[in-house]
């Protein structure tokens, strides 16, 4: 489900796909529902995530299995932004992607880097990612632990 509400998400979409190297870009094809009310739209029904916030307004990934209210030939990869978000959050949704084309179970488990990391090996990937690839960028430090070596050389072997 493709929408875009407003070109002002465009920025934060277009810094964060330039911080991705080219290499990862294959693994990153998904579709973008910007500015609207998932539930609303009717692209996935659940309402609350596991640590009770609302996905009415929270940015997420939704994989076509969480899709169930639309039929299977509309069903793709969605990271939904209800709001406009930070270029390292969105990287955060794009890592989602990048594992879900890598790792459709979802089997592999990196070392966390963040409190938020620690939620669940989907949580871990999309962390580490957003660390791997925001480090040269922005001074993030304070924020995010160092990568595990074996993560690191992970993201470096994926041409
Ligand atoms: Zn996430």
């Amino acid at each position: 489900m493709n929408r875009l509400a407003s070109y002002a998400f465009n920025p934060a979409i277009k810094t964060a796909l330039q911080q991705i190297p080219q290499r990862f870009h294959r693994f990153l094809n998904c579709d973008l529902l910007c500015g609207y009310d998932p539930i609303y739209v009717g692209l996935f029904s659940f309402e609350n995530t596991s640590d009770g916030r609302s996905y009415h307004n929270t940015a997420c990934c939704a994989y076509p299995y969480h899709q169930s209210c639309i039929s299977l030939a509309l069903r793709a990869t969605t990271i939904v932004m209800p709001k406009i978000l930070h270029p390292l959050d969105v990287i955060h949704e794009l890592g989602h992607v990048l594992q879900y084309n890598l790792d459709p179970d979802f089997e592999l488990q990196m070392k966390p880097v963040t409190t938020y990391s620690e939620t669940d090996n989907l949580e871990a990937f999309a962390e580490a990612f957003t660390r791997y690839i925001g480090e040269d960028y922005w001074v993030i430090e304070n924020i995010y632990k160092d990568l595990h070596p074996l993560d690191r050389a992970f993201f470096d072997g994926i041409n």
